[in-house]
This record gives C-alpha cells, structure tokens and sequence, in this order.
C-alpha cells in the first residue's frame, strides 16, 4: 500500500475506511473485515458516535493477531463543542478511551466551528461560540501539546482553508500535519490542494465516492450521482474496474489519501482493490473537466444564526 509522509516523518497508508454514519452493530465487522483484508488505516471521529464499537473491532483484531497495532493507522477528531484549550486532552483521552487505545496516529480538528460544550449539532443561534472568543489558533495550539504528551503522534486540522492554515501556522510556528477535506471529481479543489503541497500538508480526501448516504441528512438531491457519472463509468468500463474503484485511484493519483465508508463486506473489499487501479493522463484528464466544485457536506447545519457563514467557513 502506498504511503504518505506526514512532516513528523509518520507514514499514513494512501487508502484508508470511513466510519461516518456506520451504525455500531455494523461498524464492527465492517472494522474487522477491513483489518482481515489488509486496510491498515481507519478514519474515526468522537462525533460520529461508534469509536467504542470501532476500537472493540481493533482490539479484537489485535489478539486474532490480524494487524498490530504499530501497523494499523487510527485517525480521531476533536468535536466541535472541545475547542477551549482545557478541554482539548479530555476529548482526546475520551477517544482513546473508547477506542481502546493509548496513542492515535492522527488527531484533528475537525470543524474550524465552535460550540458551547456538551452541544452535538446545534439546534439554535445560542449553540455557537465565535472564533473571536475561542480563537483557532489557541485550539491548534494545545493540539501541538497533546502531540508533545505523547498522546497523538501527529496532529492536524480538517475541512481548514488555506488562510486558516496560514493563520494557525503563524501563530504557533508549526503548520498542521493534515488536512482532511472533501475531494472528489464534483469538488477538485486544485488551489486549496496544491496550497496544502506547498507548506506540507498531507491532504485526506473525505466523501469521495460522492457521500450518497449523506444525502437526505443533508437535504440534498443528487441529480446524477457521482457514483453514476457517464465519464467515471466509460472509464471504469474501459479498465474492468467499478466507478467506485475509479473514484479512490483518482483520489490516490493526485497524491492525496482517501477514506471511502462502506460497511459492505464486498464493497470494503471492492474499495481496497482500488490501490491497484492505474488511471491514464487522459483519464485523470477526463475526470479534470467534470469539477462544478459542489459540496455533498456543505456545511449548512453551521449557518443558523449569523455567527458562522460560507464566507467566513469556506475560502469559496
Ligand atoms: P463516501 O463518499 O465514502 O460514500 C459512502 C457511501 O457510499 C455509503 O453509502 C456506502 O454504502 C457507499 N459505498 C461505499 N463503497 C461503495 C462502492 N464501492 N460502490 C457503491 N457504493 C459504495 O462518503 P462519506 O461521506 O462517508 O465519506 C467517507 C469518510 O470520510 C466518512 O465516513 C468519514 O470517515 C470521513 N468524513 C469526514 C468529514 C470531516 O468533516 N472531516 C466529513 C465527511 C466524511 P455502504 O456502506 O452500504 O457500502
């Protein structure tokens, strides 16, 4: 499997599993029979609410002797309501704690959103915090602490602008390690991934089959869904391939890491062959022209009130 060097000289496996909207009782074998398969990385999140179920899944996998633990990559994120600097270790120590584990591979942060601790998704304008009072740059910076604990051995940021990034590098003197955003051929982001390359940031591609579960909680029609594209389909017949394998090679061609969710035995094996798919340059090119830079995550559940909006959220 391929790797990406993260600065602090960690190695991510290029493909990894997502565990958003995975229920806990599947959560479990789809963990496991990915572990079986040869995954080696496992994206999770406090917010997505199954970590216990995931790390029963890695420990068991653990004592069957299907991985080890040094070499399975575990990613968790820091919710949105633990932004102030004395909750940053306690959120993380709740992670592990679930999970099973003492020490993460990855932590980040996972919206640049605050809310009032204890709050899961907002319901109202009093669920948001501004950054003016619990500013990024003091989250990022007891991130770089709880690294320098031992507790995460690198640290990072999630659905981050480029500005953002700058921002919280500045301040602190260290840019974050990752960045995991939403890429796929509807949402190529080529400026956001190329500003990433250049001050070395590894960048996680999220959503990248499209996010088609998401749609409903989300309010969203999928006219054609990317996983129906006629483009990614022609190309996925021309290489005996399935238009989801063609969406993870793209995202592992243009050098960035991808975690696509399944909790399908067949599909979590489908997914993992993906790493052995060689697009062309006229593929890769192809797939270039169908960006419309549309979000499936678009942040919308961040815009009640005015504290948050897409113009202080998104660079767009
Ligand atoms: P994906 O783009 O990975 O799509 C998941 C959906 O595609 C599920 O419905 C799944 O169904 C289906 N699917 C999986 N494989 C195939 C296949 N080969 N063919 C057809 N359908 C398939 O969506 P996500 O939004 O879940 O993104 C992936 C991961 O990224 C998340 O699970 C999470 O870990 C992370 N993420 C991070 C975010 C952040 O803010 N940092 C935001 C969003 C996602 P089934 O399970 O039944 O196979």
């Amino acid at each position: 499997m391929k790797t990406l060097e993260l600065r602090g000289g960690t190695k991510m496996p290029a493909l990894g599993l997502g565990t958003w909207k995975s229920e806990p009782e599947e959560v479990y074998s789809a963990v496991r029979a990915a572990l079986e398969l040869g995954y080696r990385h496992i994206d999770c999140a406090a917010i997505y609410q199954n970590e216990e179920d995931v790390g029963r899944a890695l420990n068991d996998a653990f004592t069957a002797g299907d991985a080890k633990r040094e070499e399975v990559w575990v990613t968790s994120k820091l919710w949105n309501d633990s932004h102030a600097p004395e909750q940053v270790r306690p959120a993380l120590e709740t992670s592990l704690r679930k999970l099973g584990l003492d020490y993460l591979d990855l932590y980040l942060i996972h919206w640049p959103v605050a809310l009032r601790h204890g709050v899961a998704l907002p319901t109202g304008p009093e669920d948001f915090i501004p950054l003016s009072e619990v500013p990024l740059e003091s989250t990022w910076a007891f991130m770089l602490e709880v690294s320098g604990q031992g507790l995460a051995k690198s640290v990072g940021v999630s659905n981050f602008s480029e500005g953002m990034i700058e921002r919280v590098s500045e301040a602190t003197g260290r840019a974050p390690e990752a960045n995991q955003v939403e890429l796929h051929p509807y949402l190529q982001q080529d400026a956001l991934v190329a500003a990433c390359k250049r001050l070395g940031v590894v960048v996680t591609a999220y959503s990248p089959l499209g996010s088609p579960d998401s749609a409903a909680m989300m309010g969203r029609r999928d006219e054609v869904p990317l996983l129906a594209n006629p483009t990614i389909s022609s190309i996925a017949e021309a290489h005996g391939a399935t238009t989801g394998q063609v969406l993870i090679a793209w995202a592992i061609a243009r050098g960035t890491s991808v975690i696509p969710k399944s909790v399908n035995p067949a599909r979590i094996a489908e997914n993992f062959a993906a790493a052995d798919l060689t697009l062309s340059a006229g593929d890769m090119a192809a797939i270039a022209a169908l960006d419309q830079h549309r979000r499936m995550v678009d942040g919308s559940f961040w815009f009640l009130g005015e504290t948050y909006s897409p113009e202080t959220l998104w660079d767009d």
